[in-house]
């Protein structure tokens, strides 16, 4: 699904497609960072944080690196002026890691600094394996100076345990994610019993070893096993969280949020929603269903 959809030929015939709509409705906030902040205060009044997330990835050109920049910094002031509860996410290719990671790196400590000074922080999105070394480089260098940032890891990597094992004396603010992106089977496990495993020892890793860690799922047994290890290892519902997708099980996030964890919602918007949107969808067949459906009502 995650090759297909790489694709220029099907990016043209499904953003071009206007039946597309309702299935980008479900899953990204809008197309204005107005709707983002919407959608943010509508979780806030159901005690869900946000986690604000401009769509865009793969920015080619040093313009466009800052323009990205330059749009974070505009959302960065709407949440202070506003008064919502959300982080901020970025995608390092977003900012330029994949050309120029001197001009990367002053973005990203431009972005954190502003979000501290706004009351803030800044979480960094984990990409394709071969951005993976990069990303926790960047991510080590502001660790001094932003301790508050928090990076995405992902279970599904073979090399993850020994990463969090080389920042275990920074006691690194992690988010773990399952991977949502096609890896070839050498550099990532593919059977989910083999990704779900990594996922609940990483977790059990981050509870003794890391700060605040971001428990980022969807998977019932997944959450079961977190809030249970917590519990085990006396970490307070305040001393974690436990992060979702806007659109994906919104009832439990409530739920959840209502028995006292702290919850949070990563909330997409913006006009570059395809990668974001294909990824979603290959998670899961029906997503895939309800997609199709929509195309072929066309
Ligand atoms: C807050 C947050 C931030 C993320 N950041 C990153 C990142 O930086 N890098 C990265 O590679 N990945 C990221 N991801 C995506 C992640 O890697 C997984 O691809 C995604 O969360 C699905 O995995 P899962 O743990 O929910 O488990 P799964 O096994 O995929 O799903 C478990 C159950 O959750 C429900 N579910 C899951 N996904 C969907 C969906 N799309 N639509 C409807 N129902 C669904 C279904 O009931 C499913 O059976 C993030 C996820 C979250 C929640």
């Amino acid at each position: 699904m995650l090759w297909i959809a790489e694709k220029p030929a099907m990016e043209k015939l499904v953003t071009r497609s206007r039946l597309t709509r309702s299935v980008v409705d479900r899953f990204v906030a809008g197309y204005a960072l107005d709707d983002a902040i919407d959608a943010i205060v509508d979780l806030n009044g159901k005690k869900v944080g946000g986690i604000l997330d401009l769509l865009g990835e793969g920015v080619s050109d040093p313009e466009g690196a800052a323009a990205a920049a330059d749009d974070y910094l505009v959302a960065i002031k709407r949440i202070q002026e506003s008064g919502v509860d959300t982080t901020v996410s970025v995608k390092l290719t977003q900012l330029g890691l994949a050309f120029d990671k001197g001009a990367c790196i002053d973005h990203l400590r431009r972005l954190a600094a502003e979000a501290t000074a706004a009351g803030t922080t800044v979480e960094i999105d984990m990409e394709q394996s071969d951005y993976v070394s990069d990303t926790l480089d960047v991510y080590r260098l502001l660790h001094a100076d932003h301790p508050e940032l928090r990076i995405a890891m992902q279970a599904y990597l073979r090399r993850t345990p020994i990463d969090l094992e080389m920042m275990a004396g920074i006691k690194p603010k992690v988010r773990l994610v399952k991977g949502a992106y096609a890896e070839p089977e050498n550099v990532a496990f593919r059977k989910r019993a083999e990704i779900d495993a990594q996922f609940a020892f990483l977790t059990d890793w981050l509870f003794r070893r890391g700060t605040m860690p971001a428990i980022a799922s969807h998977d019932g047994e997944l959450l079961d096993h977190a809030t249970t290890t917590a519990a085990q290892n006396n970490v307070g519902k305040d001393d974690f969280e436990i992060q979702m997708l806007y659109g994906v099980r919104s009832e439990l996030q409530e739920s959840l949020a209502a028995q006292g964890y702290k919850v949070r919602c990563y909330v997409p918007y913006g006009s570059a929603w395809y990668p974001y949107l294909t990824r979603r969808i290959a998670e899961r067949p029906a997503n895939l269903r309800f997609f199709l459906r929509a195309l072929i009502r066309r």
